[in-house]
């Protein structure tokens, strides 16, 4: 948990902060209300790291609760996913979880209350003749005809929407506020609708259900939140919001706080055009390492915490904007450099014989698993005649620039002994298929005792003893910063944004399991993908690249050279 100087300050914790400075409030209350129509995204992170993170910070509570007012999208599938991605980014609801239609029988006794002072009626008009009458931003809209029904007709009314005496769409039970306000969501909303259809939680006992507006103060209502924290979209619906709780018998009244949506560039956020990219095969499921859903990047290797940090990082203000996937990379970055293990893989192998190395003998070698942080520990690595390099880190000639193995130059091997490479053999293409080297023995952490200076480092596995292993490279999903603003958002889609490597891993890769991570050094940061239990072989998911460092460091050195 954040101690208390790492706080993070925004606009909507300097409410609090007043409110409880002034005895508004004891307590802070507030809640996370996804709808269970699809999977949980980055986006929601933002929601949920600001509202548990203000309970916590305030030692108050948050609720799970989830928005289930429409029974034609929703599923218990995404409830059971929604929970278990809250959890996973370290978060704990108080009690159990809520769900808007437990307050289903409150919610109609509210709109009855509603119809009996006179501020709601049932409209019969077609939707297309509610559509004309509601008007435009620029002209006020028409009373209904039904507007002045009396109570007693309009009570009767709804008991027979209630009971299923009306089709869809034949009549609406409407808030009666105002046809010319300026704001559209206050001209006569519809508050219930009637729906035949079957309730994951409610089942067939209702045949009308409440509409979101008017559903979400009330229910905010009847848990005590204090602070209802929002996206900006529903910055005009703050006047509806408050004009239900003015005008029922309710003594709670949440205040309504708008924030900006988080957009994330090169990805797309909403669950509908998620759901379009899986329903159309352009990903593979919610869950695909490339989507920013929290499943996606749960898979990817982002780490919770990472997920968190990279929320307190963007802050919490009431300005549209468009944060870049660097930020994001970062966070996930900063985690991993201190906390993944190294490991060494080869994605795109050379063999490499040593000639001067016994046949028949192997070595285990130590390898610190973090190169500042002596006390995660080491592991053996084994060491062997015959070894597996990265292609690119071999050149037949190469300038000063070039740091690797180069013919008739020395480099020195991650953990190991220096080798110089003495001449390959290639196929009838001109591939190389091996490079012949002799090794210094006498270099084991140390220095060539004649102090000759070996300045290149390269990672290699033992042919010997490394595992089989699949790479997949991942890329940004699409090409454009903003994707959702496309016409045709499919003509955008990245087709490098997965590249598939087969190459090899340590022997101690073997026992890698789901959930952790690895720097496999000098490539970038890795997890072992869930495909690789279904399909018994090692695939791995590149969480992230390297920092560009390595580049720089060349860069560097050549310069200085
Ligand atoms: P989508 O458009 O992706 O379906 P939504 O707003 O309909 O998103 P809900 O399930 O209704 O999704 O959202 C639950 C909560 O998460 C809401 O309070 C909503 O404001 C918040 N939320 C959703 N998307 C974002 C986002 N991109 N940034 C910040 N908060 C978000
Ligand atoms: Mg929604």
């Amino acid at each position: 948990m954040a101690d208390t100087d790492s706080r993070p300050s925004n606009f909507i914790r300097q409410i609090i902060d007043k409110d409880l400075a002034s005895g508004k409030h004891s307590t802070v209350h507030t809640r996370f209300p996804p709808e269970p129509n699809g999977f949980l995204h980055i986006g929601h992170a933002k929601s949920i790291v600001l509202n548990f993170g203000i309970a916590e910070d305030y030692n108050g509570t948050c609720n799970l609760r989830f928005d289930d007012t429409n029974p034609l999208k929703e599923k218990v599938d995404y409830v059971n996913s929604i929970k278990q991605d809250v959890e996973w980014l370290g978060y704990q609801w108080e009690g159990e979880p809520r769900y808007s239609s437990n307050y289903f029988d409150q919610l109609h006794a509210y709109a009855v209350e509603l119809i009996e002072k006179g501020l709601a009626y049932v409209d019969f008009s077609s939707q297309e003749e509610m559509r004309e009458m509601r008007g435009t931003l620029k002209e006020p809209g028409k009373n209904s005809p039904y507007r002045d029904t009396s109570v007693e007709e309009n009570l009767k009314h709804f008991a027979d929407m209630t009971a299923g005496k009306y089709e869809e769409g034949k009549a609406a039970l409407r808030a009666k506020i105002d046809m010319s306000s300026p704001f559209m969501c206050m001209r006569d909303p519809v508050i219930y609708r009637v729906r035949f259809a079957h309730h994951h939680q409610t089942g067939d006992k209702w045949c009308v259900y409440p509409m979101y507006d008017f559903t979400h103060c009330i229910s905010d209502a009847l848990e005590g939140i204090t602070h209802s924290l929002c996206t900006l979209e529903f910055q005009d619906n703050r006047r509806l919001y408050d004009w239900v709780l003015d005008n029922i018998s309710i003594d709670c009244h949440p205040q309504q706080i708008e924030f900006s949506r988080l957009n994330l560039q090169y990805t797309v956020m909403s669950k509908r055009i998620i759901n379009t990219l899986v329903e159309e095969g352009k990903v593979t499921g919610w869950d695909d390492p490339r989507v920013a859903s929290v499943a996606g990047l749960r898979r990817r290797g982002y780490t919770p915490e990472s997920i968190r940090e990279f929320c307190r990082r963007i802050g919490v203000t009431k300005m549209d904007n468009q944060v870049e996937m660097s930020m994001l990379e970062a966070c996930i970055r900063d985690d991993l450099n201190e906390n993944a293990p190294r490991a060494m893989a080869v994605m795109d192998p050379v063999k490499v014989v040593i000639e001067n190395y016994p046949e028949d003998q192997t070595e285990s070698l130590n390898a610190p698993n973090h190169p500042n942080k002596p006390e995660m520990g080491e592991r053996d690595v084994t060491f062997s005649r015959e070894l597996w390099i990265e292609r690119e880190d071999f050149r037949e000639s190469a300038n000063k620039k070039f740091k690797r193995l180069v013919l008739d130059k020395e480099v020195r091997l991650r953990n190991a002994y220096v080798i110089r490479a003495d001449r390959v053999e290639k196929d009838a293409d001109g591939n190389i298929t091996t490079i012949y080297c002799h090794y210094d023995a006498d270099t084991l952490g140390k220095d060539p005792a004649d102090g000759r200076k070996v300045k290149g480092v390269i990672h290699w596995v033992s042919a010997e003893t490394a595992k089989d292993a699949e790479f997949r490279v991942y890329d940004r999903l699409f090409q454009v910063p903003n994707p959702a603003a496309e016409e045709d958002l499919f003509s955008t889609l990245n087709p490098e944004s997965l590249v598939i490597k087969k190459g090899f891993v340590e022997a101690n890769l073997a026992n890698a399991k789901l959930g952790e991570n690895f720097q496999f050094e000098r490539l970038g940061y890795y997890c072992l993908d869930t495909d690789a239990e279904k399909e018994g072989r090692l695939i791995f998911n590149q969480t992230v690249g390297l920092r560009d460092s390595w580049a720089k460091i060349e860069q560097q050195q050549a310069t200085e050279s």
